[in-house]
C-alpha cells in the first residue's frame, strides 16, 4: 500500500497559517489536519480536540519522555507538539496529513520525515505582520512582542524549508501550495 504524503506548513505567528489552511481544507477535504498539544491557555472559541489539546505542563512533560510526540517545541512560553500515533496511522493508510507548526519544530521533521514536504509561509513584510497580529486580537501585549520578536528570528530560517511561499494575496498562496502539494 503507497503511504500518504506528510505536508509541514510553518513560518511565523499571524502570517496567515492557519486562514490558509482553513481554505486548503475546504477545497481538498480528503488532507487530514493534525491536531496538536499545547499548554498554552485556550482562546475564547477554542475547543479541546478541536484545536488542540489542552493539557498541563506534567502532562506534555509525561507525553515527551513517553515518546508520544513525532515533534515538539517551546514557543512564547509554552510547549507546542505534534501526537505520533494519528499521524502515523493516517499515512499508512496512504492518507495526506498536514502539520501546521513552528520553525524548531518544523526542523525536526526533516530528521523524521525526510520524504515529508515543508512549505515556509512569508509574510510581505514585517509591519504587515504585526498588523495581521493585532487584528487577529487575540493576543495580549506581551504575547504580541514576544512573537514578533521571535518572527524575525524564524523569517532568518526560511531558506532551510523546501519552498518559499509569500502571503500577500490569499488565493495566490493558495493556489501555490496547492502546486507544491498536488
Ligand atoms: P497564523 O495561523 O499564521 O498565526 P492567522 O491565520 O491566524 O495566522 O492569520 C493572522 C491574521 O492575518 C488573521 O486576522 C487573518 O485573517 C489575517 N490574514 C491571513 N492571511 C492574510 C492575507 N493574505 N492578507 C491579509 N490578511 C491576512
Ligand atoms: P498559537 O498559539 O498561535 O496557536 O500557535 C503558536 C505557534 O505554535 C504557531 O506558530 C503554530 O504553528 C505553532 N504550533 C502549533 N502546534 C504545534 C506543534 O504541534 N508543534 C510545534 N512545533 N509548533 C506548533
Amino acid at each position: 500500500m503507497q503511504t500518504g504524503r506528510l505536508i509541514v506548513l510553518t513560518g511565523p505567528s499571524g502570517v496567515g497559517k492557519g486562514t490558509l489552511l482553513r481554505k486548503l481544507l475546504k477545497r481538498h477535504p480528503e488532507l487530514n489536519l493534525s491536531v496538536s498539544a499545547t499548554t498554552r491557555p485556550p482562546r475564547p472559541g477554542e475547543v479541546d480536540g478541536k484545536q488542540y489539546y489542552f493539557v498541563s505542563r506534567e502532562q506534555f512533560e509525561q507525553m515527551v519522555a513517553a515518546g508520544e510526540l513525532l515533534e515538539w517545541a517551546e514557543y512564547a512560553g509554552n510547549y507546542y507538539g505534534t501526537p505520533c500515533a494519528p499521524v502515523k496511522r493516517l499515512l499508512q493508510f496512504g492518507q495526506s496529513v498536514i502539520l501546521e507548526i513552528e520553525v524548531v519544530g518544523a526542523r525536526k521533521i526533516k530528521e523524521t520525515f525526510p520524504c515529508a514536504v515543508r512549505i515556509f509561509i512569508l509574510p510581505p513584510t514585517l509591519i504587515e505582520l504585526e498588523q495581521r497580529i493585532r487584528l487577529r486580537a487575540q493576543d495580549s501585549e506581551e504575547a504580541i512582542s514576544r512573537r514578533l520578536s521571535h518572527a524575525k528570528a524564524e523569517i532568518e530560517a526560511a531558506n532551510e524549508f523546501d519552498l518559499q511561499i509569500i502571503n500577500d494575496d490569499l488565493e495566490e498562496a493558495l493556489v501555490s501550495i496547492e502546486a507544491a502539494i498536488f
